[in-house]
Order: C-alpha cells, then sequence, then structure tokens
C-alpha cells in the first residue's frame, strides 16, 4: 500500500468557520498572537488565555468537518494514510481520519503545569484557574505554545522519511518546526500543495502546487488519487 503523508494547517478548517492566524495580520481572534499563543502570555495572565481557550473550544464544538477533512478520510481506502496537523480543533478525526498526529496540541485535552506528559480528555468543558491535576498543579490547555518543545515533531519527520506522496494544505509555511517537515519527504516523492495564496514553499523538487480552497482543491486532488 503506497504511503501518504498530509500536513495541514489552520487554512483546512477555515471553510468550517474556523479563522487562521495570518489572514487576520498576525491577530488571532483578535488577540495578538504572542498574548495567546506563547507561554510568556500563559505566565503573564493565565486567566486571560483559559478564557480564550474556553472560547475555541466552544466553537469547535459547534463547527462541523467541511469537504476536505472528509475527502482526505476516504483515501483510507486505498492509502495507508497519516495526517500531521498544527491544528488544535479536532475536524480530522470527526471528518474521518484515523492516523491524526497533532503537532500543537489538542483543544479538548487539558495538560498539567506541573507534568507535561500528563495530560486528560476534558471534550468541551472550560477549564478555570484552581482546577487542578492529582498532585494539586494546576491545568492549563494541551496546546503547545510559541517558546514551548514540539514533542510529535521527531514521529511526524520519521512517517514523512517514508511518504510516497505529500499533500501540504493550508499552511503558510511560516511556524517552525512544523514547517520543516516536508524536507524529510524523499526525493521521488510527489508532492502536491493546496493554498489560495503563494506560500514560500521554494526549493523543493517536484512540487505540484493548486491555488485553491481546501473545500474544492482537496476533494478533486483526492478523487484523481482515487483513480491512479
Ligand atoms: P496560518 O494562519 O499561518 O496560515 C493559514 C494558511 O491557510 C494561509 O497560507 C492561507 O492562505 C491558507 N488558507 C486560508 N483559507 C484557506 C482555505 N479555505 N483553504 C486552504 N487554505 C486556506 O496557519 P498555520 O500555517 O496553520 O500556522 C499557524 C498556527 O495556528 C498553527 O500552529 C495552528 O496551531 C494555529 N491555529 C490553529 C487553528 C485550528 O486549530 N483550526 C486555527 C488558527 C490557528
Amino acid at each position: 500500500m503506497k504511503k501518504i503523508v498530509i500536513l495541514t494547517g489552520a487554512g483546512i478548517s477555515a471553510e468550517s468557520g474556523i479563522s487562521t492566524f495570518r489572514d487576520s495580520d498576525g491577530l488571532w481572534e483578535n488577540y495578538r498572537v504572542e498574548e495567546v499563543a506563547s507561554i510568556e502570555g500563559w505566565y503573564a495572565n493565565p486567566k486571560l488565555m483559559l478564557d480564550f481557550y474556553n472560547e475555541r473550544r466552544r466553537q469547535v464544538e459547534k463547527v462541523q468537518p467541511n469537504a476536505a477533512h472528509k475527502a482526505l478520510a476516504l483515501l483510507e481506502q486505498k492509502y495507508d494514510v497519516t495526517v500531521i496537523t498544527q491544528n488544535i480543533d479536532n475536524l480530522h478525526e470527526r471528518g474521518g481520519s484515523s492516523k491524526v498526529i497533532h503537532l500543537h496540541g489538542e483543544i479538548t485535552k487539558a495538560q498539567s503545569t506541573g507534568d507535561p506528559f500528563w495530560t486528560r480528555d476534558i471534550g468541551y468543558n472550560d477549564l478555570h484557574i484552581g482546577d487542578c491535576d492529582d498532585h494539586g498543579y494546576q491545568l492549563r490547555p494541551f496546546i503547545v505554545w510559541f517558546g514551548e518543545a514540539v514533542p510529535e515533531i521527531e514521529r511526524a519527520a520519521k512517517i514523512t522519511t517514508s511518504a510516497d506522496i505529500l499533500i501540504i494544505i493550508g499552511t503558510s509555511l511560516a511556524v517552525y518546526p512544523a514547517a520543516g517537515l516536508m524536507n524529510y519527504a524523499p526525493q521521488n516523492c510527489v508532492k502536491y500543495l493546496i493554498d489560495p495564496k503563494a506560500v514560500p514553499a521554494g526549493g523543493i523538487a517536484h512540487l505540484n502546487i493548486i491555488r485553491e480552497k481546501a473545500g474544492k482543491g482537496v476533494p478533486e486532488l483526492v478523487d484523481k488519487l482515487m483513480n491512479e
């Protein structure tokens, strides 16, 4: 079975109604990115961070996977597919994908501030100041913020080295180390990039650029790959 590795960013969830980072001038839902997506932001104002991610969690509960998420799941009928996402939403899983690596965490989980490897499913429930793990450490959202290590990056890089086909969707390729993953794909791997804007992927051999929104470009590419 051929292996497909799919790297997705905020753009794949845009048509579900979740806004991206860079399309709003470095603001995320009207907050400065550093304020709500960095470890310094957490130390400065944990309540603001909890409230912000409580809001994001409620939003994820309300939205639905779109045609792009659903189309990617169909590829599993013919290919060995791994989705590596920078997104913290759960729309790939709800769209039917079975192997999803979240590089930047998951909004439906909490993490202990005393032990980064302690995580727990919280579904769509809010987190508050005073919510603690069994050892009394404050809980925080399970999100990899700027300034923190990306524990899943090695697993993701290893899987990418065995890709026959790499599909990059809806990412500005501005956030490292995620943006560097495509460099792990083998030379002869067939690569596609779907994004309505030009993104900086220069120097990558055999890159097929599809300048479309994910809701149109992904189902079309999936159709082609299912008929190859
Ligand atoms: P980004 O905001 O930097 O870039 C978004 C990209 O998506 C842009 O290149 C844009 O042209 C493209 N795009 C916009 N609409 C699209 C559409 N309909 N179809 C396809 N592409 C479209 O996002 P990023 O590269 O993922 O990096 C920012 C970080 O933001 C990530 O680490 C992620 O964790 C976080 N984030 C996540 C979510 C989410 O979970 N849904 C939402 C916002 C931000």
